[in-house]
């Protein structure tokens, strides 16, 4: 009985908590953005945007020219 160590459990959780640590990074506002279209007409504002991807999490934004 006292060989079980309930918060002894190796490795697997490790990867979690950093896969989650990228995606918490996401959450506070630190996208890893990638360009996905420059200079892209966007109909809605009617001018030139730039469109990024965050890589990590796939949220979208356009940034105007
Ligand atoms: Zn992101």
């Amino acid at each position: 009985m006292a060989d079980i160590l309930p918060f002894k459990r190796p490795s697997k959780k490790t990867t979690a908590w950093q896969k989650h640590k990228g995606s918490s990074l996401c959450r506070d506002g630190f996208h890893k953005w990638q360009v996905v279209t420059e200079r892209k007409f966007d109909v809605k504002q009617g001018k030139l945007v730039t469109e990024y991807r965050c890589q990590r999490c796939g949220k979208t934004k356009t940034k105007l020219l």
